[in-house]
């Protein structure tokens, strides 16, 4: 391997990259490693441990670096099926501000925060707005609702 290589649209284990650079020097965090086994922190809780997922012949992952069980079940999420919680504003009318605060009820697939995204972008609201109040149902199929974070 030379100084700097590049591997272009690879397939390690589930883990598609479009382009990975690797480098003579040490990791980064959240990296992939030659052997396919990939690096990233466990924000379960303030520990933050640094896990690794060694991908495995039938598809599944081997977590290590994990203090608890917790971190074995994040681990396993994030490499299957990772999620995110989003925050964001939506415009209001009929309010001394003009957005409102929101956030997903619960976090929703990684892959649909874009879209989602869109679907925030779109609304607007019209006061009052009490916390918790529901402002877009099951967004996307997903079965979680966007709610609002603040009374206006
Ligand atoms: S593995 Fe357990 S102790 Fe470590 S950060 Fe995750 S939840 Fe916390």
């Amino acid at each position: 391997m030379t100084k700097n290589s590049t591997i272009e649209n690879s397939k390690i284990g589930n883990l598609k990259t479009d382009k990975l650079t690797l480098k003579e020097k040490p990791a980064p965090k959240h990296a992939i490693k030659l052997d396919g086994i990939k690096e990233f922190t466990c924000v379960s809780c303030p520990m933050g441990c640094m896990l690794q997922a060694t991908p495995l012949e039938s598809g599944e992952f081997k977590i290590s670096g994990n203090s608890c069980k917790r971190g074995l079940t994040y681990g396993l999420q994030e490499m299957k099926d990772p999620k995110r919680n989003i925050s964001s504003t939506v415009c209001v009318s009929g309010a001394e501000i003009n957005s409102l605060p929101v956030k997903t009820a619960e976090p929703i697939p990684k892959g649909k925060i874009f879209e989602i995204m869109k679907e925030i972008n779109k609304i607007t609201v019209k006061a009052p707005i009490n916390v918790g109040d529901v402002i877009i149902e099951n967004v996307l199929n997903t079965g979680v609702n966007i709610i609002a974070t603040r009374n206006l």
